[in-house]
């Protein structure tokens, strides 16, 4: 029943949906190598992708991609046709373009049918297209995780240069340490070793750990020295200043010596040196003991940016605990010289007016003020204990070519510009590396050892004393005071005090640097973080444009713009879904054919015929409003559903629509071309599981729309369907039920009205189906009757039931049989049914045989003939389904009837439909004038029964009376 399509490239909805759920390269590739293998003609394929660099060359299923594919791989990337190998071994389609993936396959022989090619081709492009979406997907996602990484790292960042600026105690700064480490990575085992390279010792600035109690250092204080822990990891770090990572067996081939392993042996051990200006600082440690857990090599990446952090923040937490350290350690030095040389009582105050300064000078250093007022601040400090009326610091340009000199304040001169390095003063100090305190004389010493030019050194001074400011080992300039009048000479404790003025600038100095160093890295980097999140941002948003449009093209037909077949099929879907929730809905399916179509496309070319399709789809658009859709299926098929269709009627009258507004010429190339459509409607409800199974019997009613003329619709009937099915079956079946004794009359009651008292009985047929149950007629009748079975059925109902109503039923009651039109057609009817009769034991007087009008026209001479003879015999007629058929109520009384069935349809009308009553009114005036009986078939409610009665109907049938029902039912002992 389901017709030819023509032979399409295109693949099947099932393989694009598989397609679509394909969500990484692999798996997308293997779908399209299997497809290919799938072929007759193909021996081996396989997809290979990433063909830029030889190394992440990557395929599935995986082959060996030797030179030779690989350059016919790269050659079909750059081409849009099918290439072929030297020797014609291999062929390569490009999958998609700009090249970058490949399909490659091995035919079986070479063979010149074309056509599976293009069919893989074609199905390669589709996959193409979706492979390297998948393929960008990837990227992007990779994207957004490095940028997850850093955005975490920033975060770390900031919240340990925090903690270091806060108030908190240290132990308190390294437990937030370690919690930030924390988040970074695992680190329950976490600790910070801090190394004092004069002293060769280490300090446990940090432990944690939970497997590990009994070698735990716990006191931070505690100095170890550095040789007691020899040929340990930790030493290893603190000696070689390089990461070590790994398990233990990695570790001790990364170290250069023995090792000694302390504490439980690990899973993973990662740890990283804390370095400043070459020097080993210390290490921070991280472990894992549980199996499965460990460390990648970004992880070690971030523990060292990490540590280069921490070290920081350590330096500048501690800053204040040592500075305070540092000045009572020199308070004491000169208290203690102060003893030894009995100073007098102004050379103590003086001591602890400079204790008091030095303190203030350690404070500024760490002071949150500018430069200009640090260098300003310091200056007024120092002049408070030495003469500074002249006073200068100097730096080293980053070049280190010329003297740069940010404060500069003295008697002689305003200010001093940058200037090349000379032999001055200062460039002695810087040379050497150390203090220069001197006067004329010594000036003049220093000359004449060629180590300073006194010539160049501006201005001459009596008295002149400077220091270095170091950072690390390197000095990067100096502080200086001079006295130009002879009247100053800077003694010992001037050039320890301004020694130390100059440990605290170059300290300041070098916070600074370090934070605007740091401050501008964080300003970077937020601005790669903010750059990079609106380059995915817009990279996302036009990813998800192509997607919607990619969506788009999958869902709808490029020439009409419509809906596609997939689209409909997962509309379908949802409405099916939707009336399983609400049964009394329903929905319709109108599935459309354009007739002759082929002739037009073949006649008038393809682009009339695309035309046609265009203008057919304009036009079915104005037959339905939203939200019904209307879809193109396939070359010249279209279908529309109705969301909610209440009724058959409504669908038919979209259908009614749709063929009128088809039925105005098209105007094509203006030439007017005549066309209709077929229609096939098929009514959804809730039995129905899948879009298919609704477009099935829609596509079977359009076959016979199209069968029966064309150019008109076609409702799908489930009956006749079924009936379509079962044919064969049911012919076999019946042969065998008729051997096997399965048929079984049931019995339904005949009632007066008025008071409901029983008059007789019509016997219906059931077929006790081994299988399927028990089955009414319509299941099987018209084929009995279509393969000549009925007449041999139907006497063995009679057989049955006069035999079982003689023996069961009521006396005084009557049974009808329903006689059949092709018994009317033997002359012998009347006898053989009287010999069943005496067989069976069941008086003719209480038999009556029932037949339609149908029966009746053949040859009412013969026909009538027997009915007479069978009233002679006592048996009566009934005239069945009456006001159905054919008769004019007027020659009803030409025959020898005795009862009137008027038929359900009209009872079902009663209280209803006028036109009913009027029927069912001249069925009882005529009847009453021949003096005939009326049985009212069908009666369902209480209602039509009383019209009934009211219209003076006497006899009645129906569900409301009595369902038919196996004769056990009407007499329990039977
Ligand atoms: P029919 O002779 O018009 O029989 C009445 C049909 O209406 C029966 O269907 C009965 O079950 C049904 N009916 C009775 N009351 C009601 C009601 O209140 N509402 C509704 N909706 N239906 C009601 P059934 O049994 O399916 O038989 C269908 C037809 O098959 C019969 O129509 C009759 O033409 C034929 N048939 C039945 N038994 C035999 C038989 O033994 N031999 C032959 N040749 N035909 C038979
Ligand atoms: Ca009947
Ligand atoms: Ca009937």
């Amino acid at each position: 029943m389901t017709k030819s399509h023509p032979t399409q490239l295109s693949p099947p909805m099932a393989w694009l949906t598989d397609l679509a759920d394909m969500a990484t390269p692999r798996q997308v590739a293997a779908l399209l190598a299997e497809y290919a293998m799938a072929q007759p003609e193909c021996e081996s394929a396989c997809v290979a992708w990433g063909l830029h660099g030889v190394d992440d060359v990557e395929s599935e299923p995986p082959c060996p991609m030797d030179p030779d594919a690989l350059a016919l791989a790269r050659k079909a990337a750059a081409s849009t046709a099918p290439v072929l190998s030297r020797g014609g071994r291999r062929i390569a389609l490009s999958l998609f373009e700009p090249q970058g993936a490949v399909l490659l396959v091995v035919p079986r022989t070479s063979s010149d049918d074309a056509l599976w090619i293009d069919r893989i081709a074609e199905r390669s492009r589709l996959a193409g297209r979706h492979l390297r979406r998948v393929l960008e997907l990837k990227k992007l996602r990779s994207a957004l995780n490095q940028q997850a990484r850093s955005e975490q790292l920033q975060r770390a960042l900031f919240a340990i240069s925090e903690l270091a600026g806060s108030d908190r105690d240290m132990p308190e700064m390294l437990r937030g340490i370690h919690s930030i480490v924390g988040s970074l990575m695992y680190a329950e085992n976490f600790f910070i070793v801090l190394h004092d390279a004069e002293r060769a010792s280490i300090r446990f600035l940090y432990f944690a750990d939970v497997e590990d109690d009994v070698t735990a250092p716990r006191d931070p204080t505690h100095e170890f020295a550095l040789a007691s822990r020899e040929h340990t990891l930790t030493w290893y770090l603190i000696r070689d200043g390089k990461p070590l990572h790994g398990s233990t067996e990695e570790l001790r081939r990364q170290v250069s010596g023995p090792l000694t392993i302390y504490g439980p042996d690990g899973y993973d051990w990662l740890g990283v040196p804390m370095i400043r200006d070459g020097h080993v600082h210390g290490a921070l440690v991280v472990q894992s003991y549980e199996e499965g857990i460990g460390y990648s090599e970004e992880d070690k990446t971030l523990l060292a940016f990490v540590a280069s952090h921490v070290l920081t923040a350590m330096e500048r937490k501690q800053t204040k605990e040592q500075l305070e350290q540092q000045v009572r350690l020199r308070t004491l030095d000169l208290a203690a010289s102060n003893r030894v040389l009995e100073l007098e009582v102004v050379e103590r105050q003086r001591a602890e007016r400079l204790q008091a300064a030095l303190f203030q000078i350690a404070q500024l250093a760490t002071a949150d003020i500018s430069e200009e007022e640090f260098y300003g601040r310091v200056h007024a400090v120092v002049a408070h204990l030495l003469s500074a009326e002249n006073f200068f610091i100097a730096l080293l340009s980053s070049d280190h070519q010329s003297l740069e000199f940010p404060y500069f304040v003295d008697a002689t001169q305003q200010m001093q510009p940058t200037r090349p390095l000379a032999h001055g003063l200062s460039e002695y100090v810087l040379r050497h590396g150390a203090p220069l305190r001197g006067d004329m004389s010594d000036f003049r010493a220093l000359g004449l050892a060629g180590e300073v030019d006194l010539k160049t050194a501006g201005s001459p001074a009596t008295s002149w004393l400077g220091a270095p400011l170091f950072v690390g080992d390197e000095a990067i300039g100096l502080v200086a005071v001079q006295c130009y009048d002879g009247s100053v000479d800077y003694s010992a404790a001037d050039q320890e005090l301004l020694s130390f003025a100059a440990s605290q600038i170059a300290y300041s100095l070098n916070r600074r640097r370090a934070a605007a160093i740091q401050q501008q890295a964080y300003a970077q980097l937020e601005h790669r973080v903010q750059e990079r999140t609106i380059e995915l941002r817009t990279e996302i948003s036009e990813r998800q444009r192509i997607q919607e449009l990619l969506k788009h093209e999958v869902m709808h037909d490029a020439l009409t713009g419509l809906p596609n077949r997939c689209y409909l099929r997962d509309r379908v879907d949802r409405v099916l879904s939707a009336l399983k929730r609400s049964p009394n809905r329903h929905c319709a399916l109108l599935y459309l054919d354009v007739d002759r179509f082929k002739i037009i496309n073949d006649s008038l070319g393809h682009l009339a015929g695309d035309e046609v399709l265009r203008e057919v789809a304009r036009r079915l658009l104005l037959c339905v409003r939203e939200p019904d859709i209307v879809a193109r299926l396939s070359g010249d098929e279209f279908a529309i559903l109705l969301e909610d269709a209440p009724e058959p009627g409504t669908a038919v009258k979209v259908g009614q629509r749709v063929l009128a507004a088809l039925r105005k010429p098209l105007e094509v190339d203006e030439t007017a071309v005549e066309t209709s459509v077929s229609i096939g409607i098929a009514i959804g409800d809730d039995r129905y599981k899948t879009a298919d199974d609704l477009l099935r019997d829609a596509d079977i009613a359009l076959y016979r729309a199209k069968k029966l003329g064309r150019g008109r619709f076609e409702i799908f009937d489930a009956a006749l369907q079924q009936n379509a099915i079962n044919v064969l079956s049911v012919q076999n079946d019946l042969r065998l039920a008729l051997q096997c004794d399965q048929f079984e009359p049931y019995f339904q009651p005949i009632v007066r009205l008025r008071d409901g008292a029983l008059m007789g009985f019509e016997a219906l047929l059931r077929w006790n189906h081994p299988t399927r149950g028990v089955l009414g007629p319509p299941h099987f009748l018209q084929i009995a009757e279509d393969h000549g079975i009925l007449s041999a059925i139907d006497w063995r109902m009679f057989e049955l039931s006069c035999s079982l109503a003689a023996r069961h039923l009521p006396a005084e009651s009557w049974l009808t049989i329903n006689v059949s039109p092709r018994h009317l057609q033997r002359e012998n009817f009347d006898v053989r049914l009287l010999e069943l009769l005496a067989k069976t034991g069941l008086p003719p007087h209480r038999l009556l045989i029932e037949v339609t009008e149908g029966s009746l026209l053949d040859d009412s001479q013969r026909v009538r003939a027997i009915i007479e003879r069978l009233r002679d015999a006592g048996i009566g007629t009934a005239l069945d389904d009456f006001g159905t058929g054919y008769s004019s109520l007027s020659y009803v009384h030409t025959l020898p009837l005795r009862l009137l069935k008027i038929d359900r349809s009209f009872v079902v009308q009663l209280g209803q439909d006028p036109a009913g009553a009027t029927v069912v009114a001249s069925v009882l005036a005529l009847a009453h004038a021949l003096h005939l009986e009326v049985v009212a078939e069908g009666i369902e409610t209480e209602l039509q029964r009383t019209t009934l009665i009211e219209m003076g109907c006497e006899l009645g049938q129906g569900y409301l009376l009595g369902r038919p029902a196996p004769i056990s039912h009407w007499q329990p002992d039977a």
